[in-house]
């Protein structure tokens, strides 16, 4: 009797033109619950793509009947299966040949000698490749300095042919449309994530994919990656927008609606947990770690610099100065990307009732050729109960611009004191590596170079990346509690929810690693080939490990109906042990199964947990590992193995009704059990540190080029200015958004200049207006001091640059509301405008913007008809940056930031200088 699920299959009109499906789609087969996607890379490389689909046209059609069949024999044995073991099949458990074609990572015991032996040199595998120009993946909106020279190379297909068959032409008969993604201006940018921008073959979908034939669906929400679009665009994942929720995988850029989570089906995936705030915000991660610190001693937990939440804990803060002086680094609370961050020698320098988190400086970090740097990690949580951490095998070392000098002058200057890229960027001596082989090259390394570059100086490398799994799981675990019990009140499967943090690590000259913050969707921005490589292949073993479960539409509606079925009983099933009566019965039934105690509930944990594993890819499981009770055993509740952070609490909290489970304790019993019936799990200590300090391995070149530049004609656009102003003189209007786009446009066109030939008195104006302009933008005090501070002029331009940057980026989203869908009477038409923006330069759109001021005397690119509060538009000089300079009197000095200016000498002397001259 064929499952409900296979009847799915069999009824359904899919029918798959691929004979190799395995290449696509693993850990079960297709129609069994386990089935997921497996995503590659080298499929981002258009030559791939193309030989795919020849090799596609190429094959004869399967006899999808056959596929049918077995996926419903697969399907009957997994259920008998599941009924009986936890083990998984041995075709389903991926250590055979399936995993082979999904992992290209070669572990020390299948690595040859040489191999072994010389992994400090850069590379493990020196591979065939060839020169193409292909398109990119994406940019990260910044043309990479040498990137006229980027070469971008890709594998020779036959390194790692995808053999599979595709037919031809059934993407018709799936009659399936790709929605294609739509944004106008610019992204939704939230937490971390650097705007980027657009490129040519974005749409492209791959049609012929298994995922694409199974109308498999993502969605995203207040996030716009470039990378992750395509990468499900050519693996054949479809967008789904709008309120529609029937989506495979959900990937949000801030946290989820609750409402969301409790109605998530079990073939859907989101990324993130909810309460991770309790991660990823500054104060939250900070009280929590402390509250670990009072609670198992601080030598357990002395992994973050000592913290202030102010202005709550200032006088905290005045005692702990007076007892070790500072400095001390003050930042925002929810803040990323290093906005509004100064670093103070004592704390009367921090405004009064500023609300921020100030930490303890580390004058002594660990520099790189003189240069401060620090460190992006990626850790992947797959499940809070029990705790299943992974750490990404390649991380990114960020090193500041300018030379790090602990002296007290020098801390204002945020690029000797800083490591953020979206603050370095800006300066004018930033180098990017332009091959994604050189990666110890200017001022991104990947983690691997900097472990091999310590590892020269005799530096226990070991050791280091020991702490910092070691820091990793702390930090996990001081937070987990309150995470854990809002999945039990709000997650309706275990598998829904996964999360990528972005841990930011400050490595002393000791060799201790710090923990800055932990970022919530960490930013898969590129800017160069070695970002692109990294996180890539990052993506592509984050999707394939989580895994998206490989279920049609069809298939679904059996799944959710089994399901239901399936929860209430498993609900049953966590109600009560397994009495002595029904293990008998059991163990009568199965044999001498070796997870006779195991409820339904564990066994699917423990069979996840090794699918998982097998799919891991370049992740590195950090927990569990063999030692891991040994370790952290201590800091779980002996009970239910909970990772305990408030105790007093901890009987309500957890205290319910049902059985109490120790999952941590099952899952590590089963995969570490040392009697000899099962084979352990192989990540030890030293295929951990072996996989940290090889270089990332690809199986074929990810290309990356520059962002395409529109070549502009300037004699058409001094054509097209004379029509716009034309039109203007005689009364047309520009539309708010056509104000707003050319504003921005005008903007940075400015911010361009200025990082590349900064011109004092210009970043004066920026400064002012911005400082006028308040917001979320705002100076930080550093800058609203410096009046006696010498600055150097590369440094400043650097900072102002990212002030306006950040600006710029809030500024355009708000555009996007604007957007005009048919032209409106007495307005510029949408065709002549657009024809203008093509070729106008910085003078161009100064032009329209002078004229359109003066004519109207309104300002809709800063404030709309209604608003409250307009100034009075003042005259706009005409002539070359008349515009500019009249830009800060555009804006009144509202309360609060006149109440910034008082204290601020830098703008009180700018004021004083006559703007129009
Ligand atoms: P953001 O979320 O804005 O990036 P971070 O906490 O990551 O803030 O800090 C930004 C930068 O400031 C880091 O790259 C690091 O170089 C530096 N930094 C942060 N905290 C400290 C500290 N306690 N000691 C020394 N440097 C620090």
């Amino acid at each position: 009797m064929p499952s409900s699920l296979c009847e799915a299959l069999t009824n359904s009109s899919i029918s798959f033109d691929y004979q190799k499906e395995d290449d696509w789609i693993t850990s079960g087969k297709l129609g069994s619950r386990e089935a997921v996607l497996v995503f590659r890379t080298n499929i981002l490389n258009p030559k791939i793509r193309k030989t795919l689909s020849e090799k596609s046209s190429a094959q004869v059609l399967t006899d999808t009947k056959d596929n049918e069949e077995e996926a419903v024999q697969c399907q009957e044995k997994l259920e008998q299966k599941e009924s009986t073991s936890s083990e998984p099949s041995s075709k389903d458990s991926l250590s055979g040949s399936t995993q082979h074609k999904i992992f290209l990572l070669k572990k020390p015991q299948q690595c040859d000698k040489s191999d072994k032996l010389t992994f400090s040199s850069p590379f493990k595998k020196i591979l065939n490749r060839y020169s193409s120009s292909d398109t990119s993946i994406s940019s990260e909106g910044e043309e990479p300095a040498s990137s006229s020279e980027n070469k971008s190379r890709v594998l020779k297909t036959s390194q790692n042919t995808i053999n599979i068959k595709l037919a031809a032409d059934l993407s018709k008969e799936s009659g399936y449309e790709s929605i294609a993604p739509a944004k106008s201006i610019s992204n939704t940018v939230v937490s971390e994530e650097d705007p980027e921008v657009t490129s040519e073959d974005d749409d492209e979908s791959g049609t012929n994919m298994p995922a694409s034939k199974l109308k498999i669906t993502y969605k995203f929400h207040q996030t716009e990656t470039k990378l992750l679009r395509k990468l499900f665009n050519v693996h054949g994942l479809t967008e789904v927008q709008g309120e529609n929720n029937n989506f495979n995988l959900l990937w949000t850029g801030v946290h989820m609606k609750l409402d969301i989570v409790r109605n998530l089906a079990p073939y859907q995936r989101v990324n993130h947990f909810p309460r991770s705030y309790e991660m990823t915000r500054k104060d939250r991660l900070y009280k929590n770690i402390e509250r670990m610190q009072h609670l198992r001693g601080m030598k357990h937990f002395d992994i973050v610099p000592q913290t202030f939440v102010l202005p709550i804990e200032s006088r905290d803060l005045v005692v702990a100065h007076n007892k070790h002086r500072g400095p001390w680094i003050v930042k925002p609370a929810a803040s990323s990307r290093g906005r509004g961050i100064f670093i103070v020698n004592s704390p009367d320098q921090i405004p009064q009732d500023e609300q921020a988190v100030v930490s303890k400086y580390i004058v002594d970090p660990l520099c790189i050729d003189g240069h401060k740097c620090d460190l992006r990690v990626y850790v992947l949580v797959t499940s809070f109960d029990p705790l299943i951490i992974y750490l990404y095998e390649e991380g990114i070392v960020r090193l500041a611009t300018v030379k790090y000098d602990r002296h007290a002058d020098n801390l204002w200057n945020p690029c000797m004191h800083l490591c953020n890229y979206s603050i370095n960027k800006y300066h004018s001596d930033y180098i990017r590596s332009s091959d994604a082989q050189d990666e110890d090259v200017g001022h991104k390394w990947t983690l691997s170079a900097l472990l091999r570059h310590l590892k020269l100086q005799s530096c226990d490398t070991r050791q280091l990346m020991l702490n910092i799994e070691d820091l990793i799981i702390k930090a996990v675990l001081a937070c987990a509690q309150s995470i854990i019990s809002a999945c039990r009140m709000f997650v309706p499967n275990g598998n829904n929810c996964f999360e990528l943090y972005g841990f930011d690590i400050l490595i002393d000259n000791a060799l201790k690693p710090w923990l800055l913050e932990i970022n919530l969707s960490p930013s898969m921005g590129v800017d160069s080939p070695l970002d692109t490589k990294v996180k890539s292949c990052l993506m592509a073993d984050l999707l394939t490990c989580v895994g998206i479960p490989a279920y049609s539409p069809e298939m679904r509606s059996h799944y959710d109906q089994k399901w239901s079925r399936f929860r209430s009983s498993s609900c049953q099933r966590q109600a009560t042990f397994p009495s002595a009566s029904q293990k008998t019965k059991k163990s009568k039934k199965k044999g001498p199964a070796i997870n006779l105690n195991l409820t339904g509930e564990e066994q699917r944990i423990l069979r996840n947990a090794r699918l998982q594993y097998s799919r891991r890819g370049g992740f590195v499981r950090i927990f569990p590992t063999d030692d891991s009770m040994q370790r952290y055993g201590n800091f779980l509740d002996s009970a239910n193995g909970i990772p305990i952070s408030t105790p007093n609490v901890q009987s309500q909290t957890f205290q319910t009704p049902i059985i109490q489970h120790n999952y941590n304790q099952m899952l590590h019993q089963n995969l570490y059990s040392k009697d000899g019936r099962q084979k352990q799990e192989d990540n030890s200590e030293a295929d951990r540190i072996w996989q940290y300090e090889r270089a990332l391995e690809t199986d074929s070149e990810i290309p990356f080029v520059k962002k395409p530049t529109v070549e502009k004609c300037e004699v058409e656009g001094r054509r097209l200015r004379k029509v716009m102003l034309k039109k203007i003189s005689n009364g047309s209007e520009l539309t708010p958004f056509q104000a707003r786009q050319t504003f921005s446009i005008y903007l940075e066109s400015v911010l361009r200049r200025l990082t590349e030939d900064p011109k004092d008195n210009h970043e004066k104006i920026i400064l002012k207006f911005l400082n006028k302009f308040g917001g979320s933008v705002k100076p930080p005090v550093m800058f609203r001091n410096m009046q006696n501070i010498k600055v150097a002029s590369k440094a400043r331009s650097a900072m102002v640059a990212k002030l306006l940057g950040d600006f710029l980026e809030n500024y355009k989203r708000d555009t996007e509301a604007y957007v005009d869908s048919f032209d409106h009477f007495g307005m510029i038409p949408s065709s002549a405008y657009n024809q203008f923006l093509m070729h106008a330069q910085e003078s161009d759109l100064e032009a329209v913007l002078t004229l359109h001021t003066n004519v109207t005397g309104i300002m809709p690119f800063l404030y709309n008809r209604c608003g409250l509060s307009v100034p009075p538009t003042p005259p706009i000089p005409s002539g070359l940056h008349g515009f500019l300079r009249a830009l800060p009197s555009m804006v009144s000095s509202t309360g609060i930031n006149r109440e910034l200016s008082k204290y601020d000498g830098y703008f009180k002397s700018f004021d004083k200088e006559k703007i129009f001259l």
